[in-house]
């Protein structure tokens, strides 16, 4: 039998094992024209939690009793399609099942010797690109300028500081554990590095390691941790608006200061993005990224956790904070 996970319901604040149904269906068979795929990865990511809403977004929303789908790799285990063979591996936007069939649409091939197959999912995947792009493309870094990561130690945060180091700039990382902080600066190369959960006065904390002001915030968390950021901004800051988890599993809308007069009087540039807007690019960047990789400029950490039935659980995870790096389920 082929286990599959259902959305079972939309979470209120932050999602539980019981929005997640497990059921098991027949194996599914390849027709003429279909591959069969085997999972072997599946990437959890914060912004599966906006599809679990009904809001509108730049991509639909689930549908309860539906699979859930996120990035996989996948291996061809049957083929009856002429662009593929047993043994290829491949990525695309696939369900949470353990074998599915595809008709080679929306899949793509990667290679298996080039990098481990989990680093698709990653760094040479949707996150490794959203802090290439965010970065390269908004904040425009140059050598000596003062950058503040928040969010630092995990998928896209990580990688953006080490650009942002391999770019000259001085990198300030902001996460939330010691042992993170540590990460940031002994595997990733940042600066400084600040615990927002132990830090009484983050805007104070952060003026102290950045005396000479932010140029460059690239945000994913939005919230309390952004606000203190913000109010340390330079003339001219820039600041890529990535995500800002900390809100994902509001059920209020959170009061804080109004942002407009600090980005009227420093001339700040601040914007959103989503890094689908960069995929006429998306060549180019993994080209950059594996080139990074290969030299030895960027290293990239992966929190993997083991089982087809860990996938919810390691989703919820994400939202305590308990991957270092990417967080993937090895099935
Ligand atoms: P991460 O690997 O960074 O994992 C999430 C991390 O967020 C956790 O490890 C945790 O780290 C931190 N976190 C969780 N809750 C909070 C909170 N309440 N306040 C502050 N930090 C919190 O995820 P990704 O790298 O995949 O994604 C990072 C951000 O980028 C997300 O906001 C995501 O939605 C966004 N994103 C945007 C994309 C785009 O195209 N714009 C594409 C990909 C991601 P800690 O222990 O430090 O709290």
């Amino acid at each position: 039998m082929n286990k599959v996970i259902l959305f079972n319901k939309r979470p209120v604040g932050k999602p539980t094992l019981d929005d997640f149904k497990f059921v098991e269906e027949e194996q599914p068979e390849a027709a003429d024209g279909q591959v069969l795929l085997k999972t072997l990865y599946v990437s959890v990511d914060p912004y599966l939690r906006g599809r679990m809403t009904e809001a509108k977004s730049y991509i639909p929303p689930f549908e309860l009793n539906k699979p859930l789908q996120s990035a996989v790799v996948a291996e061809v285990v049957k083929s009856r399609h002429d662009g593929f063979k047993v043994g290829d591996f491949v990525t695309g936007s696939l369900d949470w099942k353990e074998f599915q069939v595809s008709n080679g649409s929306g899949i793509n091939k990667v290679d298996g010797d080039a990098a481990s197959l989990s680093a698709y999912l990653g760094i040479l995947g949707m996150t490794g690109l959203t802090a290439y792009f965010g970065l390269t493309e908004i904040a425009h870094p140059k050598s000596g300028e003062t950058v503040v990561i928040s969010g630092a130690a995990g998928a896209v945060g990580s990688v953006a500081g080490q650009i942002a180091k391999i770019l000259g700039c001085r990198v300030i990382g902001l996460a939330g554990s010691e042992e993170k902080i540590h990460l940031l600066k002994s595997k990733f190369g940042f600066d400084e590095g600040i615990n927002y959960k132990t830090t009484a006065d983050m805007k104070q904390a952060i003026a102290e390691v950045a005396p000479n002001g932010v140029d460059i915030y690239f945000d994913n968390v939005g919230g309390a941790i952004s606000d203190a950021v913000l109010a340390n901004i330079n003339k001219f800051g820039r600041v890529p608006l990535c995500g800002s988890i900390s809100n994902y599993n509001d059920t209020e809308v959170e009061l804080g200061p109004r942002i407009q007069s600090t980005l009227v009087k420093n001339s700040v540039l601040m914007q959103g993005f989503i890094v689908s807007n960069y995929s006429t690019k998306f060549k180019d960047g993994i080209a950059q990224l594996s080139k990074w990789l290969q030299e030895g400029k960027l290293e990239y950490a992966e929190t993997v956790v083991d089982g087809f039935d860990q996938i919810p659980q390691a989703f919820i995870d994400l939202f305590e904070g308990k991957n270092n790096g990417k967080m993937v389920v090895k099935i």
